[in-house]
């Protein structure tokens, strides 16, 4: 990508750590072919995990619900494959949830395979008039009975982020497209590829959230992304705007002070200050849930990083493992050291290759003995680049001290659950402390007060 600096919005500290996307930013989205079996984890959102609407041995068809949900804050899930049920079991997923699963063996004919599976999701015409046709809450509720979660990573979900507040009105739905995340390139396929459906999802949002406005930030070393969507929503009244390439930008109080100046309170949502965000692979997703009645059963999935040998962009089943992902790429190099569910910033790392790709896996990233190779952690020099890096402005070298010793007190009183695990604090940390980490065992220590 090269780097046009159309635009320098952006917020305030932060980093700029190698961009690494030219590895797969060229890679069209391929389908993935038919995988011989899918595993299908009923917890794959934030909140409560699906009940299982199937028995073992039973003939499922693609898109069919598998597991409903059981709670305002949940979400369904659907078969990704034409098959049959197994046993359901457990799994766990990289970042260590132990989630109930329903495996499913795939039948020798599938209804949709393909560049008719692609055309599916992406394809056709993608309309913009009479959407206001539809209330708010049709819209909530297709988008919830399709299973749509935030695919940037949070799988919040989304049905949740569409409805109306009268209450706290909604002025700006921000639709992020920042990809900030070094290695990843999914969400820049998309953009590229799917601004069509991207376009009409944010419409949809738009109206069904009752938006004044409706924004697409994306940094500006995406400019073809960017004239993609701007191509694509002429005459809409959609804003596409350009912003400064700096991690994190995507996260969600970030975007908020880059595009409308709006700050979101250190323990608040961006809905108290008027803003939904939502990610362009979701909004994409809201379309089609709406508009074509189809529920999230694949997603675009970035397999790269130096220890890959063919760094691709995939639409994948939900459910296939990572290894036949890695396999379909070429496999791993000799000097592949580690796989990261997601990019190397926020991503956890795969202990398992024969664990389920969620809703929420937007990359593989198979990192190399060189990139992992760190220094011993050593004692801290108060040099304050932690304090400098975080972009919600706390004092990472404090909480990780407090969460060393379990001082929940001190934790709660430097907002260590205000933290959003960015890793900006341990990249610049010089003494290798894992600053992250520590949090992560903080915000345990505190979940069990
Ligand atoms: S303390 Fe949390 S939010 Fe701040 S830089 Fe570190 S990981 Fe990011
Ligand atoms: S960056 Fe590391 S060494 Fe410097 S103050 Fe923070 S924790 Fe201490």
């Amino acid at each position: 990508m090269s780097t046009a600096t159309t635009s320098e919005a952006t917020f305030a500290r932060g980093i700029h750590p190698p961009e690494e996307k030219h590895l797969a930013e060229e890679m069209p989205i391929e389908i993935l072919p038919i995988p011989a079996e899918v595993n299908i984890p009923l917890l794959q959102h934030l909140g409560a995990p699906c009940e299982p609407l199937v028995d073992k041995k039973q003939e499922v068809q693609l898109g069919e619900k598998i597991g409903e949900a059981t709670g305002f804050i949940s979400s369904p899930v659907h078969s990704s494959i034409d098959g049959k049920t197994k046993k359901a079991t457990v799994t766990t997923l990289p970042n260590g949830r132990h989630v109930p699963m329903i495996p499913i063996t795939a039948a020798a004919e599938q209804s949709l395979s393909g560049q008719a599976l692609f055309d599916d999701f992406f394809g056709g015409e993608w309309p913009r008039d009479g959407l206001d046709t539809h209330t708010s809450e049709e819209i909530s509720k297709a988008v919830l009975e399709a299973g749509v979660v935030g695919l940037g990573g949070a799988a919040f979900p989304s049905h949740v982020k569409m409805a109306r507040n009268e209450e706290t009105p909604i002025e700006y739905l921000l639709i992020n497209g920042c990809e900030c995340e070094p290695y990843l390139t999914a969400d820049y396929r998309m953009m590229v590829e799917a601004a069509d459906a991207i376009i009409t999802g944010t419409l949809l949002a738009k109206h069904s959230t009752g938006a004044r406005e409706a924004r697409i930030g994306v940094e500006n070393n995406k400019p073809k992304a960017i004239a993609a969507l701007r191509k694509a929503a002429e005459g809409t009244g959609i804003i596409v705007q350009s912003l400064k390439t700096k991690y994190p930008q995507g996260a969600e109080r970030q975007l908020s002070v880059a595009m409308v100046d709006r700050e979101v309170p250190t323990l608040g949502l961006p809905l108290h200050v008027g803003v939904v965000v939502q990610n362009v692979g979701t909004i994409a997703a809201i379309a089609r849930a709406v508009l074509r009645g189809k529920p999230l059963t694949h997603r675009v999935v970035t397999v790269t990083g130096a220890g890959i040998r063919e760094p691709k962009n995939l639409l994948v089943p939900i459910g296939v493992s990572y290894r036949v992902l890695i396999e379909h790429c070429g496999g791993m190099t000799e000097d592949a050291a580690r796989v990261v569910s997601g990019g190397p910033m926020m991503g956890f790392t795969v202990g398992n290759l024969d664990a389920p790709v969620t809703k929420g896996t937007s990359g593989v990233t198979v990192l190399t003995h060189e990139d992992v190779r760190s220094s011993a952690e050593t004692a801290c020099i108060r040099c304050g680049r932690c304090v400098d890096a975080c972009p919600l402005n706390l004092v990472p070298t404090k909480i990780a001290l407090a969460a060393r010793v379990g001082n929940t007190e001190v934790m709660e009183r430097y907002y260590l659950p205000a933290c959003v695990e960015c890793g900006c604090c341990a990249y610049t940390c010089p003494a290798s402390i894992p600053l992250v980490q520590l949090v992560r065992i903080g915000k345990i220590q505190l979940s069990k007060k």
